[in-house]
C-alpha cells in the first residue's frame, strides 16, 4: 500500500511538472527603431529621471552590424531579429546566400500561436516587413504589401494603405482575394470575430506623435492583448516604435523624446500584462542606434536634456536588450542581434 501511494505521488509530480511545461510562452517583442542608450537616457531624464525599463532585470547588449556593413539599416537588422540570419543592407527575409528564410512568425504559427504586428510607421516599412516578407529590396513596397496579405500574420495595424489600394498594377488588393477582415478603427478591431484582421491607419506614413497620430501604440497593444486574453491561445506580437528613428535622422531631440514617451507607455502595457500573465516573455530592444546621439547637457530638476548628433544616419554602437518573464535570463550578456531570434525560438519550443 505504501508503494501505491509513493507511485501515486510520483505520477502526480510528473503530471504537475508536465502541466507547467505545457503552458506555452507568449512573446511580446517591442522594437524601438533607432533607440540606442542615449535615446533611452534622454527619455528617462526628460520624464523626471525614471523609466519603466528599470523594472527589467535581465539586460543584454546586441551587436547590430549587417552581413557586409558595420552600420546596418532597418531591413538587415529587422531580418536578423525576425529570421536569425545576417544579410545585406536593404534586404528583407533573404539571407546572404540569396535564400528566402522563415521568420519567427512562421515558427510561432507552426506551434499554434496567433501572431500580430503593430507599427507607428507604415506596415510595409522595413522593420515590420522583415517579419513576413522575402524581397531583395525594402523599397518594393507594393510587392511587400501583397506578401503581407499572403502571410501567416493574424493581426496587423499600421499605415501605408495606398500600397494596397492605389497601385501601379491598378489592383485594389484589399478587395480582391484578401483573406483579412479590414477595419478602420480599434473598436471594430477588438470586436471582429475573424481570425485575420487588418487595420491600415493612414494612406501614407502616420504623422508624428506630436502632430496627433492615432491610434497610439499603447492603445493598439492593449486592444490586441485584450483580444488575445479572451482567445486563450499563445501569441507572438511585435510592436514597433518606428519614429524614434525618424527623430534621430532629423537630429531632433524633442522628436526623439516624444516618440520614446509613447514607446515607454507601450512597454508599461506589456509589463503590466506580463505581471498578470506569468507565461509572457517581454523583450525590448532596438534594431540600431540613429543619429550618433550624445547627451551633452541638461538639468534633471527641470526635466531638460540637451543632445548633439554625429550623423544624419545610423551608428554602429551596440543596442540594449531588456527582458522580463520566462526565459528572460537568456537575454543577459553580449551577443549578435541574430541571437534574439534563436532565444525567442527556444522560448516557443521548450
Ligand atoms: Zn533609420
Amino acid at each position: 500500500m505504501k508503494l501505491f501511494y509513493k507511485c501515486l505521488l510520483f505520477y502526480l509530480i510528473v503530471f504537475l511538472a508536465r502541466a507547467q511545461n505545457d503552458t506555452p510562452t507568449n512573446i511580446i517583442l517591442l522594437i524601438g527603431d533607432g533607440m540606442g542608450l542615449t535615446q533611452i537616457t534622454s527619455g528617462m531624464y526628460a520624464n523626471g529621471n525614471k523609466t519603466i525599463l528599470e523594472n527589467f532585470e535581465n539586460i543584454g547588449l546586441a551587436k547590430t552590424h549587417s552581413f557586409k556593413n558595420l552600420i546596418t539599416d532597418s531591413a538587415a537588422s529587422g531580418t536578423a531579429i525576425a529570421c536569425g540570419e545576417k544579410t545585406y543592407n536593404g534586404v528583407l527575409g533573404i539571407n546572404h546566400k540569396n535564400k528566402s528564410i522563415p521568420s519567427i512568425i512562421n515558427y510561432c504559427s507552426s506551434y499554434g500561436y496567433k501572431t500580430a504586428l503593430l507599427s507607428t510607421s507604415s506596415i510595409i516599412h522595413a522593420t515590420p516587413a522583415s517579419f513576413y516578407s522575402n524581397v531583395d529590396s525594402r523599397n518594393e513596397y507594393e510587392n511587400i504589401a501583397l506578401q503581407l496579405l499572403q502571410s501567416e500574420v493574424n493581426y496587423f495595424i499600421g499605415g501605408g494603405k495606398k500600397y494596397f489600394t492605389k497601385r501601379k498594377d491598378k489592383k485594389n488588393i484589399l478587395v480582391d482575394n484578401n483573406p483579412y477582415f479590414m477595419v478602420d478603427n480599434l473598436k471594430d478591431f477588438s470586436v471582429s470575430e475573424s481570425d485575420k484582421v487588418g487595420y491600415l491607419t493612414y494612406e501614407k506614413e502616420p504623422p508624428k506623435k506630436s502632430q496627433g497620430r492615432t491610434p497610439s501604440l499603447p492603445k493598439m497593444l492593449s486592444t490586441l492583448l485584450n483580444r488575445f486574453n479572451e482567445q486563450n491561445v499563445p501569441f507572438f506580437v511585435m510592436a514597433e516604435g518606428s519614429q524614434i528613428d525618424w527623430g534621430g535622422h532629423a537630429n531632433n531631440t524633442s522628436y526623439v523624446i516624444s516618440e520614446f514617451d509613447e514607446f515607454e507607455e507601450t512597454i508599461q502595457i506589456a509589463y503590466n500584462f506580463a505581471i498578470k500573465n506569468k507565461n509572457t516573455l517581454v523583450i525590448i530592444t532596438a534594431d540600431h542606434e540613429t543619429g550618433g546621439m550624445t547627451l551633452s547637457g541638461g538639468d534633471i530638476s527641470k526635466k531638460m536634456v540637451k543632445s548633439k548628433f554625429n550623423t544624419r544616419g545610423h551608428s554602429a554602437t551596440m543596442v540594449p536588450v531588456f527582458a522580463y518573464g520566462p526565459f528572460s535570463e537568456k537575454f543577459r550578456g553580449i551577443y549578435e542581434n541574430t541571437a534574439i531570434f534563436h532565444k525567442m525560438k527556444t522560448a516557443v519550443s521548450e
